[in-house]
């Protein structure tokens, strides 16, 4: 290394107080280390299992929430026992199952009380100061055809959302032979179909409760990469990511994201970041597309309840519906069959997704939680950054990691790991740049970034 370089490495691991930098965007950001752990997870998701998951759940003939319950072969209450039976076999007593229910009221698509159940697998985590974290990936095993009301019809949902519901389950049982610091909750959810209340539930409960979800990743309509024209597109995977939430009123928090220009930086955009830095180093050749969206342009899904509660939260979808594949009585027109049938989902391409999902989770709950009460410094106007933050507790944590982009870029351009502190100056302007602060343990694991708030 040449002399003044290794001066500086020397003057940047140095921590509080020493002078840096000259470093501007996009600089040789030093990448977080790659954990052959996550790579074996990857490995491990299966394609022939995620299609016998998909044909099983077809199998079904319908998984409406109102359909029948008392069958062991047909209807919702089938689906579900085999759904949990599923994961207490291949959980091998790491997972705890549970059914986690509520009786709905009457709504516009509920026409009487219905019990709305939830099949919720927890991978419980092995450190105690992270093991109270929580990271959920859902999927929704409820089905519909034309008539959202039609409880007794044929209705497959193999991609709507047999896929989601294949892939958290492929997931289970591949994770659950793996060990975290941090909790999974692997989740399959009723009564997406018919206005999200399983999920909101679920959210509404975590949330009643104090639950510290760190990040929510719903999966629905994961399977098939055609479009309505055939062509195929196996290659990417879109995720949904709000940015500023639809709030009736402003809040503090959103009202220091408007005036710093963080719009980009909520907690849902941070987790998008890390999904798609970490799903594409895991998975490659694949492309997770972010879409500055909560969902598909005025539509919702499972992580809405979840976002309405706070929590960072993101959709995967395919990259294109076909909606001769989804809510469809099942029937042939013009030759063309129409149905969400098993035939049109392609295992291959869930799989893909599913290894996005799993590599992300895995990234997240290996890593420490991403740091608190990170503020930037003004009592002073100059053109460097001062940044602080609390310490983390994670007793494996080896310190932290600056990353900064420019107010246009998406992804963090430049990166900068400043040892075990908890304060910070960039001599990069906070006028010019958007900074977040990621804690980083002694594997090399890296969290989120969080988004600093002025200090006042
Ligand atoms: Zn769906």
């Amino acid at each position: 290394m040449h002399p003044v370089l290794k001066t500086l490495s020397i003057l940047l691991l140095a921590g509080a107080g020493a002078r840096v930098v000259q470093a501007a965007p996009p600089a040789d950001a030093p990448l977080p280390a790659r954990q052959a752990e996550i790579d074996a997870i990857v490995r491990e998701i299966s394609p022939q299992r995620i299609q016998a998951y998909v044909e099983k759940l077809a199998g079904f003939g319908t998984r409406h929430t109102m359909s029948e319950t008392e069958s062991d072969t047909r209807g919702i209450g089938a689906a579900r026992r085999w759904i949990k039976a599923e994961l207490e076999r291949c959980g091998a007593g790491r997972l705890d199952v549970q059914f986690q229910s509520h009786v709905h009221p009457v709504a516009p698509r509920i026409p009487r009380p219905t019990e709305i159940v939830n099949v919720v697998a927890t991978l419980p985590g092995t450190q105690a100061a992270s093991k109270d974290r929580y990271y959920v990936v859902s999927g929704h095993y409820d089905s519909r055809v034309t008539d959202v009301m039609n409880a007794t019809a044929d209705a497959p949902g193999a991609d709507d959302d047999a896929s989601g519901t294949a892939a958290v389950i492929e997931m289970a049982c591949v994770m659950a032979r793996h060990t975290f610091d941090a909790s999974l909750v692997f989740m399959t959810v009723a009564a997406e179909e018919q206005g999200l209340y399983g999920s909101g539930d679920y959210a509404a409960k975590a949330k009643a409760a104090g639950v510290n979800i760190a990040g929510m990743l719903n999966n629905d309509i994961i399977g098939s990469a055609h479009d309505e024209h055939g062509k195929l597109d196996n290659a990417e995977v879109r995720l949904f990511a709000e940015g500023v939430p639809p709030v009736k009123e402003t809040t503090p928090a959103l009202r220091t994201l408007l005036q710093t220009g963080g719009e980009n930086d909520s907690i849902t955009r941070q987790l998008a970041r890390h999904v798609k830095e970490t799903g594409e180093r895991y998975v490659p050749g694949f492309k997770v597309n972010i879409v500055y969206r909560r969902d598909r342009y005025l539509r919702g899904g499972d992580h809405s309840p979840f976002l309405d509660a706070g929590y960072a939260a993101v959709r995967f979808t395919e990259p294109h519906e076909d909606f001769d594949h989804q809510h469809q009585d099942l029937r042939t027109e013009h030759g063309k069959r129409i149905g969400d049938l098993p035939e049109y989902v392609d295992p291959d391409y869930v799989a893909q997704v599913a290894r996005v999902n799993a590599a992300s989770l895995a990234s997240l709950a290996l890593a420490p939680t991403a740091p608190r009460d990170v503020k930037v410094r003004t009592a002073n106007l100059d053109n460097g950054t001062d940044l602080v933050w609390a310490p983390n507790t994670e007793p494996d944590l080896a310190g932290y990691r600056i990353v900064w982009r420019e107010t246009t870029a998406p992804q963090w351009q430049g990166a900068q790991f400043v040892g075990n502190v908890t304060a910070y100056r960039l001599d990069l302007s906070k006028d010019n740049l958007l900074f977040g602060v990621q804690a980083v343990d002694k594997d090399g694991n890296v969290s989120p970034a969080t988004y600093p708030v002025p200090a006042r």
